[in-house]
């Protein structure tokens, strides 16, 4: 928001009646701008249009037009589907990087079932850094997949990677996953949009949030349902970890735009024994609910055994959700 301020008024002296309610301006003389304007910093407290203009010296207040629309009308939206719903008490989606086989998958959705977990996760089609590696046993996989999510109770979460397959994904899938390196690819999105599918949006792993928001914006434009943002990491420059798990994103996304947020810290931290205080971290700063990789045998996983979890940790995780639950609310600024 922009403020106009009259011509004979003290511009510090507006802005000093600002920061008492707690909002924080920038002169956008400061940004090349004509010098008797202020524009509102984000992090700001929310008070009312007709309280600022209630200050001395304020002229007008502008509200430029947003960029994503979309995005921005399914602020505070509960996303309710048939048989799970998303933005109440958090949940839980598990399972195996890739689909490596009936058995595999059928183990795998069995173990993610007891740990109470609502959703079953699994690639069907996978993109790998090298072409040698496992891609994924593609529209086989997706049959597996839901057989075995729908033999346990779970709904599914699953990659698509190829406009080519946009119909098979949608059709065999509770959540279209778009992932971190297809975050921008436009015409994917749009392809995915069309279904109407709701679409776990996978942080781009070099992305800002603005980026990541925007690409959300060209999935409601092309058409889904609702855009759920997942932080799986961003690049980052230090050997322990695969990414580095921003959860300040998180928040952000959470409580200033209040879009529902997951948050995969497999990807984040790319090994199992950071999983769960990771996830806990989560789920404190507000998540509503987490996308984690697990395995009935880690050691003889395709893709990703290192960052997988066995039953016992799973069933650590999944009491997590329990105790969430009753979370109360987690206090923000604009709270
Ligand atoms: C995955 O979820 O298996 C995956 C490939 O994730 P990302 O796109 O975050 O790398
Ligand atoms: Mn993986």
């Amino acid at each position: 928001m922009w403020i106009t301020v009259k011509k004979d008024a003290d511009l510090s002296d507006v802005q000093a009646s600002l920061t008492e309610l707690g909002v924080w301006t920038q002169s956008l003389k400061q940004s090349g701008g004509p010098g008797r304007s202020l524009a509102i910093l984000p992090h700001s407290a929310a008070v009312s249009p007709e309280r600022l203009l209630s200050i001395a010296g304020i002229d007008q207040l502008f509200a430029p037009e947003s960029r994503r629309p979309k995005v921005d009308a399914q602020s505070g939206q509960v996303l309710k589907e048939e048989g799970w719903t998303l933005g109440e008490a958090p949940i839980l989606m598990a399972g195996p990087c890739g689909v490596e086989s009936e058995e595999q998958i059928h183990q795998a959705a069995e173990m993610v079932a007891k740990a109470g977990a609502t959703f079953l996760r699994g690639g069907a089609f996978k993109p790998r850094s090298s072409p040698y590696s496992f891609c994924g046993f593609g529209q086989d996989a997706l049959v597996w997949l839901r057989e075995a999510a729908d033999h346990h109770g779970l709904k599914v979460v699953t990659e698509l990677l190829s406009e080519q397959n946009v119909d098979q994904v949608a059709k065999d899938t509770d959540l279209i996953q778009i992932g971190s390196r297809n975050m921008q690819n436009f015409a994917l999105l749009k392809a995915a949009g069309k279904t109407g599918v709701p679409v776990l949006l996978k942080r781009g792993m070099a992305a800002t949030v603005e980026e990541w928001m925007l690409a959300g914006e060209h999935l409601l434009a092309a058409g889904s349902r609702h855009v759920v943002f997942c932080e799986r990491g961003i690049q980052n420059y230090d050997q322990p970890f695969r990414n580095l798990l921003d959860l300040s994103a998180v928040a952000l996304l959470k409580h200033v735009h209040k879009q529902l947020v997951v948050v995969d810290p497999s990807h984040g931290a790319g090994r199992k024994d950071l999983i769960l205080p990771l996830s806990k971290a989560a789920l404190a700063v507000g998540a509503d609910g987490l996308l984690v990789e697990a395995h009935p045998a880690p050691g003889q996983a395709r893709s990703d055994g290192p960052q997988a979890l066995q039953q016992d940790d799973l069933n650590h995780l999944g009491a997590l959700f329990e105790q969430s639950e009753k979370r109360a609310p987690t206090l923000c600024l604009k709270d």
